[in-house]
């Protein structure tokens, strides 16, 4: 076991006051860093992963012993086999990134994840092998005892960790990382079901060939998914919303343009004369739901202006438009253009 040397808040670097939530995707977000399976089985990091998660279990522990029965649980989720975030983090969490594309239509994914364990061959599940070069003890400095002042005396204790040898006669096996055990590993096919949305918790059907009893296997997984989407876009109810920049003329005066949805480039044609309006609305193109049924792609208009001063002939045409092409409710005439060769508006 480790033992936790430093504020569980510092270690899950969250603040004080961070609620079960917080706790628990900061704990999963450290996973998916830290996880041994991810960054190497090092002994380094396994002692890290293991320092973080006792971190998390302690904080979970006294946070629930506080917290009060939720009313209800809120889950945006849609998938058929997705679960409850609240209470689905008892287990090992993987994580997956699809695209938007296989989140919008379902997709499935292979993942790797442990099948029972055996004990390690190379130290009978010791955990350690006879060293080859025993080194000198780093708890007592090769001494073999340590002194721990009692009033007047000192006293001396054998050390514990070399049985007052002075020399480490084993070592970490480097099979198992000081483990004792080998974890099998199995593949398991995750099917992601249409409609996925991001952060979405699937719980993975094992079905363990194992015959042993590993109680700590019992757990279950949890694959959240994320879903990588385009910068800018969002997902808001059924509707995905992206924007496009569009130059002054083409709302005013029309013409198509091409806008990418999940589905591929589309060319829409914008009516002449758009006014205040801040969307195009391309429907059937948003997202799915339960019923299969694609909610509209909204494309925000980012309206863009020409920039520098206006050139004279454009001027004398944009007055003449003023006239042919009122603005409702303005009233002010058109004015004439002014003598760019002496005043200038900067
Ligand atoms: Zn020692
Ligand atoms: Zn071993």
């Amino acid at each position: 076991m480790t033992t936790l040397d430093t504020d569980p808040y510092t270690i899950l670097g969250i603040r004080k006051d961070a609620d079960l939530e917080e706790v628990k995707s900061a704990y999963r977000r450290l996973v998916r860093l830290w996880h041994p399976d991810v960054c190497g089985r090092s002994m380094e990091n396994i002692k890290r992963f293991l320092t973080v998660k006792d971190a998390y279990l302690l904080l979970k522990k006294r946070l629930q012993a506080q917290a009060t029965k939720r009313a209800s649980s809120i889950s945006h989720s849609t998938a058929a086999n997705a679960v409850d975030r609240e209470s689905s983090v008892e287990g090992t969490f993987l994580f997956v990134q699809i695209g938007l594309q296989e989140a919008l239509y379902g997709t499935h994914v292979t993942i790797e994840i442990a099948d029972g364990q055996d004990f390690c061959r190379k130290c009978s599940g010791l955990g350690q092998i006879a060293a080859k070069n025993p080194s000198t003890c780093p708890a007592c400095k090769g001494k073999g005892y340590k002194t721990l002042s009692w009033g007047e005396q000192d006293l001396k204790i054998i050390c514990a960790k070399c049985s007052g040898r002075g020399k480490e006669k084993l070592t970490s096996c480097p099979n198992c990382s000081g483990r004792g055990i080998i974890t099998r590993k199995k593949k398991v096919e995750v099917q992601i079901p249409p409609g996925t949305r991001n952060g979405t918790v699937l719980q993975i059907e094992t079905h363990r060939t194992s015959s042993s009893n590993d109680s700590h296997d019992e757990e279950g997984y949890f694959l959240e998914v994320e879903v990588e989407m385009p910068e800018g876009w969002i997902i808001h109810g059924n509707d995905i919303i992206s924007t496009i920049d569009i130059d002054c003329w083409t709302k005013l005066g029309g013409g198509y343009i091409e806008i990418d949805t999940v589905d591929g480039p589309e060319k829409v044609f914008v009516t002449p004369g758009l006014g205040n309006e801040r969307f195009i609305k391309i429907p059937n193109k948003g997202w799915i739901n339960k019923d299969g049924k694609r909610g509209n792609h909204l494309v925000r208009l980012n309206v863009l202006s020409p920039k520098g001063p206006c050139p004279k002939d454009a001027l004398i045409l944009i007055n003449q438009l003023k006239v042919l092409w009122p603005c409702e409710g303005y009233s002010l005439p058109a004015l004439p253009a002014p003598d760019l060769h002496t005043k200038h508006y900067k």
